[in-house]
């Protein structure tokens, strides 16, 4: 143990880089500290600094200023107790997959006689048994993933630090990858101290790390440092979970009005029933991305409207619509990108849907509609039932619209299905 229990210590960290005109401040007084014991996630847009916080942690690189301390000792030189694994693992293409982690295993000093075993153990524990003899390039990324893995595990880091490990897998493998990783770390059967792992993914944070620390960017810094205080295995379904992620999607989102006031009310219920903007997920994404081009995020309005050149009622209902979903705010006429929405915006398409589907659940009219499907049989309903229900709300061809986009939305996030052919809809599996 260190004396003051802090395994890392980050301290008015900077970094700057390039010179002259071309100087910019990547991270600024930046301050983290990481107990033993700690598993924390790391939370940021593109280009807050992420990657350079690792490579400052684990000694590969010496920050401009600020100073960085590993078991009360200043680090000097590369960390040997720190191990990164990034979102793809360069692995030795003329070695098997159990060469490969013995590779490791001779770098860390374990016997030639010792390290057969240790390195089918490995491979085991990360599922990857049968596999002992295949070359990298008769791999899956997310087997390849888990031999990063293996490999990482080897070394018997006291601090594994993790780059968007799981960004490039497919789901299943990403998630069964997770429950090892979270296996081994609960269990206790690795010598890992910390843990900090660096993702795009709410809900994945939410569900492995036991704080989440989120990034702005422009320059990196934090903005939030928020205890996970959940008992593993997390049930993505149970209430506290969803409060959980609910309140990193609001503070991410900069929500400041109550959600009453901010979302309305859901149909039949007294209040007003904040209707959908008739917008069409691409145009959306397009409008994101769009912003998150601009410098610190922010532009003003009518100059978007001008340089985007689409009719100019359509771009106030995408804006309206960054704005319910808390992807953007608006004030004095500028537009601004909620760090959830740059999140959204630099995310990949899975991670994206997944953003989306947390926000429109969150929206009353969804909220009505899912608990009416919820309550039907065989969760199923007809076109002509929903639209009726819709008209006690809005007039008739209103509500057409309201449920076409309610049905685009909801396929998009995967939530909702709807069937053409015989005009029903229903609740995915999943949902
Ligand atoms: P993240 O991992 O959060 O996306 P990075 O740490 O990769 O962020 O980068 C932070 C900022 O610093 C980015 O603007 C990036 O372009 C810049 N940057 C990173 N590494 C270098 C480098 N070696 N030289 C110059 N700029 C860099
Ligand atoms: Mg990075």
């Amino acid at each position: 143990m260190s004396e003051n229990g802090y395994l890392l210590e980050l301290h008015n960290v900077s970094q700057v880089y390039g010179s002259g005109e071309r100087r910019f401040t990547a991270i600024k007084d930046f301050n983290l500290t990481l107990k033993e014991g700690e598993f924390a996630a790391l939370l940021g847009p593109t280009g807050c600094g992420k990657s350079t916080l690792l490579r400052i942690i684990s000694g590969l690189q010496v920050p401009t200023a600020g100073q960085v301390m590993y078991r009360s000792r200043p680090l000097v030189g590369v960390n040997p107790h720190a191990t990164i694994v990034f979102q793809t693992f360069a692995l030795f293409p003329w070695l098997t997959v159990q060469e490969n982690v013995e590779v490791a295993l001779k770098a860390r000093g374990v016997p030639a006689k010792l390290r057969a075993t240790r390195a089918l153990d490995l491979l085991d524990r990360v599922g990857l048994d049968g596999f002992e003899n295949a070359y990298p390039r008769e791999l899956s990324g997310g087997m390849l993933q888990k031999v990063g893995f293996a490999r990482a595990m080897a070394v018997e880091p006291e601090l594994l630090c993790l780059d968007e490990p799981f960004s490039a897998l497919d789901v299943l493998s990403a998630e069964a990858l997770r429950g090892e990783l979270l296996e081994l770390w609960t269990s206790g059967k690795i010598p890992t101290r910390a843990i900090l792992l660096v993702t795009h993914n709410i809900d994945e944070a939410v569900f492995m790390a036991d704080r989440i620390v989120v990034m702005e960017k422009d320059p990196g810094r934090v903005i939030l440092d928020l205890k996970v205080d959940l008992p593993h295995p997390r049930q993505r379904k149970n209430s506290q979970f969803l409060e959980l992620v609910d309140k990193v999607y609001a503070i991410l989102a900069g929500q400041t009005q109550p959600e009453h006031v901010e979302l309305g009310t859901a149909p039949g219920e007294p209040g007003r029933t904040r209707s959908l903007p008739h917008i069409t997920i691409n145009d959306l994404t397009g409008l994101l991305e769009h912003l998150g081009e601009m410098p610190g995020n922010r532009t003003d309005i009518y100059r978007l409207a001008d340089g985007l050149k689409i009719n100019p009622d359509y771009f106030l209902s995408l804006i309206e619509a960054a704005e319910l979903l808390g992807f953007a705010t608006i004030a004095h006429g500028d537009i601004t990108l909620t760090p959830l929405g740059d999140t959204f915006a630099e995310a990949g398409i899975l991670a994206r849907k997944g953003i989306f589907a947390t926000r429109i659940r969150r929206l009353p009219l969804f909220k009505w509609l899912m608990t009416l499907l919820n309550a039907a049989d065989k969760k199923q309903l007809e076109w002509d039932v929903v639209q009726t229900a819709l008209e006690l709300e809005f007039h008739e061809e209103e509500a057409e619209r309201q449920l076409d986009t309610a049905i685009d939305w909801g396929r998009y996030a995967e939530i909702l299905a709807y069937d053409d052919g015989s005009q029903v809809l229903y609740l995915e599996p999943a949902a």
